[in-house]
């Protein structure tokens, strides 16, 4: 007998970045989202600029990117840890300048709660930064 296909999962990602060129850095992350096995990029934002929130930096360039995948949660917030890296993501203080954050907004309609991941993402609906990008992709997820 053989495994059954997972099935598609529509998921919603939050990207953010204020160093080292944000546009490209954005627009690379883009371009990986949509090379992600198993997953297909189904909608993609506009690149907003906006003020940053936490200590005085560099304004930020948000988006939001509309997934259909394959990928369990686990497996595909290890691949946006993968992508941040990629971009030489590193993290110190908190809320601090960064070059590529790729939050997970919601996976389906998947209610998660272990140490390293939340979803949907516990800051969703209090920023302006996710909610504006995401609401252009969002004709796409299911309730
Ligand atoms: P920020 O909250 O500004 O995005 P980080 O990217 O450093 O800061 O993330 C902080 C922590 O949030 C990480 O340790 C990560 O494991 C955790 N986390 C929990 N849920 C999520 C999620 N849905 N998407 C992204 N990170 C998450
Ligand atoms: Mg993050």
């Amino acid at each position: 007998m053989t495994a059954a296909t997972p099935p598609w999962t529509t998921a919603a990602v939050a990207l953010g970045s204020n160093l080292a060129d944000p546009a490209a850095q954005v627009r690379g992350a883009f371009a990986e989202l949509a090379a992600l096995p198993d997953t297909r990029l189904v909608a993609r934002s506009r690149l907003y600029r906006t003020r940053a929130v936490g200590p005085p930096q560099p304004d930020y360039v948000n988006a939001a990117a509309l997934l259909q995948t394959r990928l369990d949660p686990d497996t595909l917030f290890d691949a946006l840890l993968a992508i941040e890296a990629a971009h030489g993501r590193t993290r110190g203080e908190r809320w601090g300048p960064r070059t590529l954050d790729l939050d997970l907004l919601v996976y389906g309609d998947a209610v998660i709660d272990t140490p390293r991941l939340t979803v949907p993402h516990p800051q969703l609906a209090c920023r302006a930064f996710v909610l504006v990008p995401l609401a252009e992709v969002a004709a796409g997820l299911e309730v």
